[in-house]
């Protein structure tokens, strides 16, 4: 047989395609030709590239990108502080109707109460994960 049958079979036994008899016979020829046995570590290397590759889901590395531009930061926290704004304004603005008004509904002052205890709780863990990850976070340094 000639090395270009056994080419083929290079590759069946890298994707796991050969019956036993056919690894036998490829691995002979593997450890007698020098020239296959270089095609082999080759695609071998291809081989390897292309599963390390599918280790990283690719939006990860596109998701991780886009929070390091700075546009994406300073978009994110300028929309948590408009939310933290919008939220005391409510908050403030339910205060006066709800609890100063004598007339305020007692579906109101429950509607708030529950609207400051949820945003507490909310702004709370996001708190606590900031102060948390900010002692690892690896991209610290390049915020600022
Ligand atoms: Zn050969």
């Amino acid at each position: 047989m000639d090395c270009e049958h056994y080419r083929e079979m290079i590759s069946g036994l890298i994707d796991n395609e050969l019956n036993a008899e056919e690894v036998n016979t490829v691995n002979q020829h593997l450890s007698r030709c020098t020239e296959c046995r270089a095609e082999y570590d080759f695609l071998i290397e291809n081989t390897e590239q292309l599963n390390s590759l599918s280790f990283r889901e690719p939006q990860d590395v596109v998701m991780q990108n886009f929070w390091r531009l700075p546009f994406s930061r300073f978009a994110r926290n300028a929309g948590l502080v408009l939310v933290v704004i919008g939220y005391l304004f409510l908050v403030a603005y339910g205060f006066t109707t709800f609890f100063l008004d004598p007339e305020g509904g007692l579906v109101g002052k429950i509607a708030l109460a529950t609207f400051i205890i949820g945003g507490l709780i909310v702004f709370g863990i996001a708190l606590i994960e900031r102060l948390t990850t900010y002692k690892t976070d690896p991209y610290k340094e390049i915020d600022r």
